[in-house]
């Protein structure tokens, strides 16, 4: 069984198709985890919500997609986010606000969590220190947990050997995780739809269950597309920039 896991798509439909299509020339797959934050920043909220409700069978909700729905102030967003949320708001219609809606911060499938931001501020905190990783790992109660909302592919380790009882790791092209109980995890795939680790080609992970291993992928996609499609949305330059240096 081969479950891809997804997250920032941010309304960036040619770089979701780009992962989807990569993902099952690799091997069929079984079902597809969401981290959050479907919508916000790119110019195709209410295709990318219709193709992933299409593959996805667990989904949490991110700060841009509460922020769609008018259920999440925008104050604490930077300008170009807030413009780009006010703009995402004006597509959807009453069916994607309601499915938004529906959707749990935090949902638990198995040995996994799955949470956009972390288990202590699910769709606000992001998991890139060593108190926000404490934080998160002391709320965990299976033994792994899946984020995302950082946009860079990272793994935690728990272990009382590190100096802060766990260590984070940035996860390359092809690095594979082999999932043990005994010592707890947590890995994001990184962003689809607006990668920030400074490479611009899309992230996902795959995880093999029968191998128990989540192997981190990056896909080349039509980057110029999306920027086309931003550019005549009238959506922030900055935004638009970013996508081609993968910040
Ligand atoms: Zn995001």
């Amino acid at each position: 069984m081969r479950i891809a896991i997804m997250s920032d798509v941010h309304a960036n439909l040619a770089a979701l198709e780009a992962v989807l299509r990569d993902a099952e020339q690799r091997k069929a797959l079984d079902a597809v985890w969401c981290l959050g934050d479907m919508v916000g920043y790119g110019p195709q909220p209410r295709e990318c919500l219709a193709r992933l409700r299409e593959v996805v069978s667990v989904c949490v909700v991110g700060n841009h997609d509460l922020a769609a729905i008018g259920h999440l102030s925008t104050e604490d967003f930077n300008p170009d986010a807030a413009a780009a949320a006010r703009w995402t708001a004006r597509q959807l219609a009453e069916a994607d606000r309601e499915y938004i809606y529906s959707l749990p911060q935090v949902v638990r499938e198995g040995d996994f969590t799955l949470v956009h931001g972390t288990l202590r501020w699910p769709v606000w905190e992001y998991l890139y220190s060593y108190e926000a990783a404490q934080a998160h790992l002391r709320r965990q109660q299976t033994p792994f947990s899946l984020v995302g909302h950082t946009h860079v592919p990272t793994l935690v380790v728990e272990d009382g050997r590190y100096p802060y009882g766990c260590e984070l790791f940035y996860l390359e092209d092809g690095a594979t995780v082999t999932l043990d109980p005994s010592r707890r995890l947590v890995i994001n795939p990184g962003g689809v739809g607006q990668p920030r680790d400074g490479d611009p080609r899309a992230s996902y992970a795959v995880y093999d269950v029968e191998q128990g291993t989540i192997t981190i992928h990056r896909v080349e996609y039509e980057i110029e597309a999306t920027q086309r499609l931003m550019m005549e949305a009238g959506l922030p330059r900055w935004l638009i920039q970013r996508l081609s240096l993968g910040r």
